[in-house]
């Protein structure tokens, strides 16, 4: 089951307040949904996550299916119960992570973004060598080789096996795992390919977003992803072929074109009946490009996604990016940002990022961030966290990811805040303001 409505608009802007109903519960829009990669938010407990605020968490398809194998976790009750996780889950597709894998180093680290994996280095070594991922056993460089029916792949996780995955076989995983909210299977393409390549790509991936739709065979959510790089016109081209697969009567009826414009959908599209997509993805961003394209691009999306359906970016982002592109009307983001950086000794305050291994902290009294309410800021001073870092004990970990994701989930907290009190172009500003200037 799901249903989607908008709440409230902003005037000035296209940031808008929404909430969205799952069987495992309702979701407040915009929301931001913390990583979960392996089964787990890496060094918190459910309660703990609930304690913050967390109304939604992602699941990593890719490393689920792998190990211990969806087989498993669905024979052992779903990824609910598995991880003791009563809110909904949001599952990717396991795509992007096998692409990534197939290709050169800055996709590991593009791969390594997309999941909460192992902390320390920015791409994992065993990933990684000579430039690529590689065979654990062989120490030869793996590879995806796309196919119309597929994907054929290898990963470093269980030695470089030979692996298949279907836009079928991705639902199918996914209705296993129990995902409240599935992603279709698209071919991720590396930043900077020509626009032919990614035109070609591009009809790939509809139709498999097609078999997708056609697989689904729960009444689990499921979202379409608009790719078409850095493309304005295949971008908009990706939306207007998507809403067609997703509503074949819908474009017999010619509302197709008002929808894209933003005008109306007809009620139809409200409806979980396996025909439609109950929300759409923007995929391929954050893979490189600079944040003013990547801001505009997400922009030029939304202004022909439909209104009536969430919209989440995917992978992004920073403060910085959540309060961009909520302001050019994305409702759903997630990224490994605030857990990662909790690890490797980085906080995130209101007054700018901090590495809290820095000497300057040795004697340091205060807490990570004075305006922030969390467990740690109200019991642990810098130099408390600063000497768990330096000693590596597990309970910096914890304390920072505390901090960085009561951070992100406070930051979402006073945003819809501030759409609801049409104020939030003015929060915006001083959000920024004050984070640049320290
Ligand atoms: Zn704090």
């Amino acid at each position: 089951m799901f249903s989607f409505s908008i709440t409230k608009t902003c005037k000035d802007t296209k940031a808008r307040l929404g909430k969205f109903t799952t069987a495992h519960g309702e979701v407040i829009t915009p929301v931001f949904m913390p990583v979960g990669t392996q089964g787990t938010v890496k060094a918190m407990l459910p309660e703990e996550l609930i304690e913050l605020g967390a109304e939604i968490i992602l699941g990593n398809t890719y490393h689920l299916s792998l190990r211990p194998g969806h087989e498993t976790i669905k024979k052992l009750g779903g990824l609910h119960k598995f991880m003791n996780w009563k809110g909904p889950i949001l599952t990717d597709s396991g795509g992007f992570q096998v692409f990534s894998l197939g290709r050169e180093q800055k996709c590991v680290r593009a791969f390594v973004r997309s999941c909460d994996g192992p902390e320390k280095t920015n791409a994992p070594r065993h990933y990684c060598l000579g430039g690529q991922a590689t065979n654990q056993r062989t120490n030869e460089p793996i590879s995806s080789k796309v196919t119309e029916e597929g994907v054929h792949f290898q990963t470093p996780i269980d030695g470089g096996l030979k692996h298949f995955l279907t836009p079928e076989l991705a639902i199918e995983i996914q209705e296993a795992l129990g995902s409240d909210i599935m992603m279709v299977l698209d071919e991720c393409l590396p930043h900077g390919e020509n626009e032919a390549r990614t035109r070609s790509s591009m009809e790939l991936s509809l139709r498999w977003a097609e078999r997708c739709l056609k697989a689904r065979t729960s009444q689990n959510a499921l979202f379409g992803i608009v790719q078409g790089g850095m493309y304005k016109e295949l971008r908009k081209e990706y939306i207007e072929r998507l809403l067609v697969i997703a509503s074949p009567e819908r474009a017999k009826q010619s509302h197709v074109v008002n929808c894209v414009q933003g005008i109306a959908s007809p009620p139809a599209a409200d409806r979980n009946d396996g025909v439609n997509f109950n929300g759409y993805a923007i995929g391929g961003l954050s893979v490189g490009e600079p944040n003013e394209l990547m801001y505009d691009i997400a922009d030029h999306c939304t202004d022909f996604l439909p209104k009536d359906k969430p919209r989440y970016l995917m992978g992004v982002g920073t403060p910085e990016d959540l309060l961009e592109c909520i302001e050019r009307g994305v409702d759903m983001f997630d990224c490994v940002w605030p857990t990662r950086n909790a690890r490797t000794a980085t906080l995130i305050t209101t007054s700018g990022d901090i590495n809290a291994k820095n000497a300057k902290h040795k004697d340091d009294a205060n807490p990570p961030d004075s305006a922030c309410a969390c467990y740690t800021c109200r019991n642990y001073s810098m130099a408390y966290l600063r000497h768990m870092y330096m000693c590596n004990e597990i309970v910096g970990s914890r304390l920072g990811t505390i901090h960085n994701l009561h951070f992100y989930i406070d930051l979402i907290r006073n945003i819809r805040s501030a759409i609801e009190e049409e104020r939030f172009a003015e929060f915006k500003r001083e959000f920024l303001k004050r984070r640049a200037t320290c």
